[in-house]
């Protein structure tokens, strides 16, 4: 199937008002600037072109979400993710325990960052933060240029020191049932930004995609006035499939968007992006 077709059978699912918009029944006004978005992300994703053709997928649609969500946060801006700024207490020493993942603990980073702090010159005495700053991104995030070799356990070992935030990462990801290492993630991971969508809570593949070069965040953010230019504009770049997607959506923004006009309303996003 592709997307030609594909979108026809959208437009036909689509959780859009069925009735043709009328502002004297004009009802809820997020009801009304809900359904431009997604018309747009609809216009976007059958007619936006994309930098690169094999992401022009959109897997998006769901009945019971808006087109185009981005599934890494589900619409919410936010995913839980590791905190670094939380990873380290820069007012202790490495003795103390600055490096918090391991600190009390006998596992062998602590040998080996120990190691590290040698081969580096960090002082492994004096708190991390009356000491250069770069070393906190190394034990944060790793220190490539060589490997550290540390004793653990009697045994001589030689390996790269990846950073706690890596090695966090890696028991995340690995699925750890260790009680303590699950209380670990829970204490270092907190709401973060969702990466995958920068928090605009849209499909990568929808945010990739361009129509006259501009994104569907570009238009959203575009004032009221200069959006409904941008929509009436539109046919002259389009070709005949396009075309016909576009007259199915055209009449039901423009309609919401002079209403929104007219009593004032100055974007889609309302306070979003500053
Ligand atoms: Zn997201």
């Amino acid at each position: 199937m592709d997307n030609r077709t594909e979108g026809v059978i959208i437009l036909e699912n689509l959780l859009l008002p069925q009735e043709k918009f009328n502002e004297k029944r004009a009802g809820s006004l997020v009801g009304t600037i809900t359904a431009v978005s997604e018309y747009l992300r609809l216009l976007y994703a059958m007619i936006g072109k994309c930098r690169d053709s094999s992401s022009r997928t959109f897997q998006g649609f769901s009945a019971k979400s808006s087109y185009g969500t981005c599934t890494s946060c589900n619409g919410t801006e936010t995913v839980i993710d590791i905190d670094p700024a939380r990873m380290i207490a820069s007012e202790l020493s490495l003795k103390h325990g600055a490096v918090l993942l391991w600190a009390g603990t006998i596992c062998a980073p602590v040998f080996k960052i120990k190691a590290l702090a040698k081969m580096i010159g960090i002082d492994y005495e004096k708190p991390l933060a009356e000491q250069d700053r770069r070393f906190m991104d190394i034990l944060l995030y790793g220190y490539e240029q060589e490997p550290v070799s540390y004793v653990y356990k009697k045994k001589q070992a030689t390996s790269f020191y990846r950073g706690c935030v890596t090695d966090l990462r890696y028991m995340r990801d690995a699925g750890t049932k260790s009680k303590g290492n699950l209380r670990a993630i829970r204490f270092f991971s907190k709401h973060v930004r969702c990466a995958a969508c920068n928090g605009s809570k849209m499909a990568p593949e929808l945010l990739a995609a361009t129509i006259q070069g501009r994104s569907i965040v570009d238009t959203l953010r575009l004032p009221i006035q200069e959006l409904l230019l941008f929509i009436r504009g539109l046919p002259h770049s389009l070709d005949v499939h396009e075309l016909e997607v576009y007259s199915q959506v055209k009449d039901e923004i423009e309609l919401r968007l002079v209403y929104l006009n007219k009593i004032g309303l100055k974007s889609l996003m309302i306070h979003e992006g500053e």
